[in-house]
């Protein structure tokens, strides 16, 4: 075996042990931030060390800083748990080293990146003839989705944004629900619209757009030709799951000549299960959506897609040229469907865990961890600890302090002593002036003997702080 196979092997191996230790490690890692950084923070080499030296190094100290985040009982965040042949593919797409910028330069990464967009596309209830890039995340999905809607509607209302950015630009109208995702903001902000172009719509006791309170906001202020405005939707309430009503809203939005971006980062999901897919009824009427492929779709990090109904649209916003590209190009211009240029190849690992998982095992992954969901919510309630939300997907909020004056205190130090526990992982989140603790179920490990063990932590913590 050659020195570069044993390394491969080695580090294959170690990812291999690591997963397979997930299940009975404590979930929390045994080393913080600042003894990860004392372990990592060696001098600088002045010369070249042995490779597989290097390596081991690096294994002995990252590991105690590694969380169980990918294992069966982490439910902080929306976090996925890498699948095993996406996984795999991933690895390759590593050894393969290929550069996805576009079909010449990486035929294979550029192919799969089409193929698994297609099989997307028809999971997630968008028109196939839409445009998708592979991104970092739906932080990056919501940028391009939104620099398509600034392109195509500026351009309606006879400004080139493109050549002539936005000073003295007219003015574009953006519109959002008052629980939209924070990343929403920040890529308006990228784009040079600034926050306070965004008009906050109210939203339900879920957290989902208010459809009349829409068509009040849109009615108050000008609309149509020579008006271009945006309206940001939400699959997938980040709290509460709750999904906006998109069949109401994108029709009253086109009502008004108003371009629709649905983020659906993980709510978008509901659509490749039959018993949820009424939750994203009507998802086809927008014109761009974002999704992220390392939650639900339980893709290694990072994995997103931007999808956007008209491709020469997401095109003409993303893609660029310089004389030494010149016949590079053409071919399949990946990258001209993102902000990024070089790109890892992330359809390997998409077009595995498809395969891995088929039409089939995408509905029961999602069905699965919308059950546990419910099952988190049946048991915790039985103990008298209240459950906020609805729980329509796989979030739960629950009201861990209960509800006295040191509510909030007291759901904290029951969070702390969860995770310093290390049964299981459960974040907290203010919602509604109130701190809560937070379930997103998204992993495809997690069994119903998870859920229950992680119910008896988080009753043994809520004991133990009330004394
Ligand atoms: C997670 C999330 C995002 C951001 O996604 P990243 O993958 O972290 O970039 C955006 N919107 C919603 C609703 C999310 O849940």
């Amino acid at each position: 075996m050659s020195e570069l196979h044993a390394l491969f092997h080695r580090a294959a191996t170690e990812a291999a042990d690591f997963r397979a230790s997930l299940d009975t490690r404590p979930v929390q890692a045994s080393a913080d931030l600042a003894e990860a950084t004392r372990a990592l923070d060696v001098p600088l080499p002045e010369t070249p060390r042995e490779p597989a030296v290097v390596l081991e190094e690096l294994i002995a100290a990252a590991q105690p800083g590694l969380m169980g985040t990918p294992g069966p009982r982490y439910f902080g965040f929306v976090i996925g748990g890498a699948l095993p042949a996406a996984s795999a593919a991933d690895l390759l797409a590593v050894g393969w080293d290929q550069c996805a910028f576009n079909g010449h330069l990486a035929p294979a990464a550029a192919a799969a990146e089409q193929v698994a967009g297609a099989w997307l596309k028809d999971l997630l209830g968008i028109p196939a003839s839409a445009g998708v890039g592979f991104v970092t995340g739906a932080q990056g999905a919501n940028t391009v989705g939104l620099s398509a809607a600034r392109h195509h509607l500026l351009r309606e209302a006879g400004w080139d944004v493109e050549r002539r950015g936005l000073s003295g630009a007219p003015r574009l109208r953006v519109l959002a629900g008052a629980e939209r995702h924070a990343t929403i903001d920040r890529s308006l902000r990228l784009l040079g619209l600034g926050s306070n172009a965004l008009e906050e719509v109210a939203v339900d006791a879920q957290g989902a757009i208010d459809t009349d309170d829409l068509r009040r906001v849109l009615a108050a202020g000008p609309t149509g030709q020579g008006h271009p405005t945006v309206l940001c939707l939400q699959a997938g309430n980040v709290n509460t799951g709750a999904v906006d009503d998109l069949r109401g809203a994108c029709t009253t939005a086109r009502e008004h000549g108003a371009w629709v971006h649905v983020d659906g980062a993980f709510g978008l999901w509901a659509a490749a299960s039959p018993s949820l897919r009424h939750l994203v009824d009507g998802v086809e009427l927008a014109d761009s959506w974002g999704c992220d492929g390392h939650k639900w779709l339980n893709v290694p990090y990072d994995s997103g897609f931007a999808f956007c109904s008209r491709p020469e649209v997401q095109t003409a916003a993303m893609s660029y040229t310089a004389p030494y590209l010149s016949g590079s190009g053409a071919v399949s211009g990946a990258a001209d469907y993102t902000a990024e240029s070089s790109r890892r190849a992330r359809g390997f690992a998409v077009w595995a865990a498809l395969q891995e998982l088929g039409r089939q095992g995408v509905a029961d992954l999602v069905d699965r961890c919308c059950a546990h969901a419910r099952h988190f919510a049946e048991a915790l309630s039985e103990a008298e600890i209240e459950v906020v939300n609805d729980v329509v997907l796989n979030q739960v909020l629950v009201a861990v302090g209960g509800s006295g004056p040191d509510a909030d205190a007291r759901t904290d130090a029951i969070i702390e002593r969860i995770q310093q526990e290390g049964t299981c992982w459960m974040g907290g989140t203010t919602w509604r002036g109130r701190r809560l603790m937070r379930i997103a179920v998204s992993n495809h490990l997690t069994t119903t003997a998870d859920v229950a063990a992680s119910v008896e932590a988080v009753l043994r913590a809520v004991r133990e702080i009330d004394g």
